[in-house]
């Protein structure tokens, strides 16, 4: 479904991504592991349209988006949540999850069965919905971001560090739901994480990442049992 060839992204004279090739198939969740500054996000900014890539390529069910403009993109279907839990924070929480759908044609009749859907799947979000979603608690954002990127019913969501600065417990909750989103919805899954032993638990594949360069690419059984990745990323969660 995503195929990305050789990507290399520079912030002026710094290469952020050195090379990158990953795939991820039609309902895989895989994890893109790394540590701090590893160029992670850069590599989902890549993808995404938000930042060109000097060389490399990015296919998305089959077509060449390298250079497809970065709402056109949205509109195929894969949906970038950024870092930080981006919520439109003077507006409600319903309100937040009407603007996520704007993006479709003709969805607009549509709206409130997929709010319907959005508060089946986060019913903490339904016992909320008229709050100002500036207010809430840093795990209902988390949950609003995520609730407002399936509003856009995603082919393939792409998740950058949902567990950022959130509770152990909180943080089980919102791995188990974007377990459901990839069961119940059979919506395809890249799942950026500092936070390995969360993010190895639910995905089928993963790969390590290390200052722009991918090092390592298993199963996340044959991750979670290797001495280096268990030292390196696993042992501090
Ligand atoms: P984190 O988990 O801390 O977000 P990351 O793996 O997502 O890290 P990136 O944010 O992709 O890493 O950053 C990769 C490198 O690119 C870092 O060295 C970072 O300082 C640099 N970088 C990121 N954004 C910019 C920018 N706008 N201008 C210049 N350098 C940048």
């Amino acid at each position: 479904m995503l195929e990305v060839n050789g990507l290399k992204t520079y912030y002026g004279k710094i290469q952020a991504v050195k090379g990158v090739s990953l795939t991820v198939k039609q309902g895989e969740i895989v994890a893109l592991l790394g540590a701090n500054g590893a160029g992670k996000s850069t590599i989902l900014k890549t993808i995404s349209g938000l930042i060109r890539p000097s060389e490399g390529s990015v296919s998305f069910g089959g077509e060449n988006i390298t250079t497809t403009d970065a709402h056109a993109i949205v509109e195929k279907g894969l949906i970038h949540v950024p870092e930080g839990r981006r919520v439109f924070a003077a507006l409600t929480v319903t309100e937040n999850l009407e603007l996520g759908a704007f993006t479709k044609k003709g969805a607009k009749s549509k709206t409130a069965q997929k709010i319907a859907m959005v508060f089946d799947m986060f019913p903490r979000l339904a016992e909320r919905h008229k709050q100002m979603a500036g207010t809430l608690s840093g795990g209902e954002q988390q949950m609003l971001a995520i609730g407002r990127a399936l509003m856009a019913e995603p082919k393939l969501l792409m998740l950058d560090e949902p567990s950022m600065g959130l509770a152990p417990i909180i943080v089980i909750e919102i791995m188990k739901i974007i377990k459901n989103i990839n069961e119940q919805n059979k919506t395809t899954i890249l799942l950026v994480e500092q936070n390995a032993k969360a993010a190895l638990k639910l995905a089928h594949r993963g790969y390590v990442l290390e200052t722009g360069n991918i090092t390592m690419e298993e199963s996340s059984e044959a991750l979670r049992s290797n001495d280096n990745i268990v030292k390196a990323y696993l042992g501090a969660h």
